[in-house]
């Protein structure tokens, strides 16, 4: 199909116009221009979300599960489009951009799938007890329902699946609330594409045209305009720990404080035990510099932070691990802004007076070369700052003396979105022990695996405790994501006629 672009915004089912352009930064083909976002277009856009919400709201499981469904068609046909301008914009390799299209389609079609079940509304009846003493029980049932308009920050690493109809879209949708996206300035041409594609689908499911919205990238206003909307109910975001608490601390000084669900990234420690270590630390070494180099490192489930036990097995696994990330090259980045971020990362780190550099490669300006240092268990402990986020290809090996001092780093941890135990079955006692501590840190727990590729299915968690997102409670990735975007209701005493469709189990 071809498809041109209008460089404007959506609202209201309508392409409009800011006050002025943006021009885009891609890092290949053409510079475009894109309208800016405004403080008048997000108001526009939340009036037109809560219109729509009253009949959204009130549409079958099933009538929704067709929107989603078409949704993810009308992105499969703009797919070529879509894959061009998304390397272009991004730097990421067409198989990559293509790869996500189908996992953002395939996260569609599973919500359409989940609510269509319709375990996820989890009606509970307590039946009328008109004879029970002393006094009667009155007929009390209690289901999901939408919370109302939600805003989605579109996340600049991943352009369709966390972006304008990616996971926290299609959650939302399926619950039945409107949603009012942000798009990222990194891929504004992908983001319109595909908002396109979810116009085409309201059109064809005769939806009312305030269902969905994109307002491309403006200043910092239009993010604040957006979050302290009064008609705005959550926020979903993908993106850094200073820019998602800044829009956290928003969400809670509003008169009525709403939730923020910001998924802010984490690094991921795994925990490389002695006999896996001394039975396969060659091994491990090639899979990590995998999982650590793939897409640039530019995942939120990059394992930035190896714990080994010091000793030859550990002086062998960082051999292997610089011999591996030697022989991959530099890759682009996302933007200019994240490339240059990867570079004072590095630098801050390598400049640390308790942290050796151990390999630092050469990359051009919007581009990163993978990166290793290490340190010890009581530089860590004695500097926090050792285990922040460096976005990109780097990794950290930390020197831990003795199996107690591997515990007690696992415990001066900050929340994680994973954590990952290399075991074999002579390391299960010293497993035994790490995992209470992991489970009180990380969303998700591995063993033997790489946390890079995060499935989504209905048990999968993509949370953490803060900083790894900041409502710990919460999963961005699986069907579980559709609970951040409902509240319970309970209905007393109801006439049948009255209670809304689904209330019957
Ligand atoms: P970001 O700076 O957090 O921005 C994400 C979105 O939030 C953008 O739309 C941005 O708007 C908006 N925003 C940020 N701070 C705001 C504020 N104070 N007020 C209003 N709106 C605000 O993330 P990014 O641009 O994607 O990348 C920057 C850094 O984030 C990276 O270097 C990396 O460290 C981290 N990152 C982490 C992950 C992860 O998964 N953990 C993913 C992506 C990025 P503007 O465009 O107007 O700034």
């Amino acid at each position: 199909m071809s498809v041109s672009l209008y460089g404007q915004h959506l609202v209201g089912g309508v392409w409009c116009d800011g006050p002025g352009v943006f021009a885009s930064s891609p890092a290949s083909g053409p510079v475009r221009s894109f309208a800016v976002g405004t403080v008048e277009l997000v108001d526009q856009a939340c009036a037109a979300a809560e219109a729509a919400f009253a009949s959204y709201a009130r549409t079958s499981r099933a009538e929704r599960a067709r929107f989603l469904r078409a949704i993810a068609d009308e992105i499969e046909v703009r797919a070529e489009a879509i894959t061009e301008i998304g390397t272009q914009e991004t730097g990421l390799p067409a198989a990559r951009l293509n790869g996500e299209r189908g996992r953002t389609t395939g996260q569609l079609r599973l919500f359409a799938d989940h609510i269509a079940e319709g375990a996820y509304l989890d009606r509970r009846v307590d039946p009328a007890l008109p004879d029970r003493q002393p006094a009667p029980r009155p007929d009390i049932r209690m289901m999901q329902r939408p919370i109302g308009p939600v805003a989605v920050f579109g996340a600049s690493n991943f352009p369709l699946a966390f972006s304008t109809a990616g996971g926290d879209t299609a959650a939302a949708l399926a619950a039945g609330c409107p949603v009012v996206v942000k798009g990222h300035s990194a891929h504004p041409g992908t983001a319109e594409i595909v908002a396109q594609a979810v116009l085409a689908a309201i059109l064809s499911c005769g939806l009312h045209s305030g269902v969905f919205a994109l307002i491309q990238g403006g200043k910092r206003d239009v993010g604040t305009a957006l979050v302290t909307n009064p008609l705005i109910k959550a926020v979903g975001f993908t993106g850094s720990l200073v820019g998602g608490r800044a829009l956290f601390d928003l969400c809670a000084q509003r008169p009525e404080p709403i939730p923020f669900f910001g998924e802010l990234g984490s690094v991921n420690p795994m925990f490389m035990l002695p006999g896996a270590m001394s039975a396969r630390g060659a091994e491990l070494a090639a899979g990590w510099a995998a999982s650590l180099t793939m897409g640039a490192g530019q995942f939120c489930t990059n394992p930035g932070l190896a714990v080994v036990l010091d000793g030859p097995d550990a002086d062998a696994f960082v051999t292997d691990t610089v011999a591996a990330l030697t022989q991959v090259a530099a890759q682009t980045m996302l933007t200019d802004g994240i490339a240059a971020a990867y570079r004072a990362g590095q630098s801050r780190l390598a400049a640390h007076p308790d942290v050796r550099p151990l390999l630092q490669g050469e990359a051009p300006a919007r581009a990163a070369a993978p990166a290793l240092l290490e340190t010890t268990v009581a530089a860590f402990l004695a500097d926090h700052t050792l285990g922040e986020e460096v976005f990109g290809p780097l990794g950290l090996v930390v020197r831990a003396r003795s199996l107690d001092e591997m515990a007690q780093l696992a415990r001066s941890l900050q929340g994680q979105l994973t954590a990952t135990l290399h075991m074999d079955p002579a390391d299960l006692a010293t497993a035994q022990d790490l995992l209470p501590v992991l489970e009180r840190k990380a969303g998700r727990i591995l063993v033997n695996g790489f946390p890079t590729g995060v499935e989504v299915g209905e048990a999968m968690v993509h949370g953490g405790p803060y900083p790894a997102s900041t409502n710990f409670g919460a999963t961005s990735v699986g069907t579980l994501a559709i609970r951040r975007f409902l509240r319970p209701v309970a209905y007393q005493n109801f006439p049948k006629d009255l209670l809304p469709n689904d209330a019957n189990p």
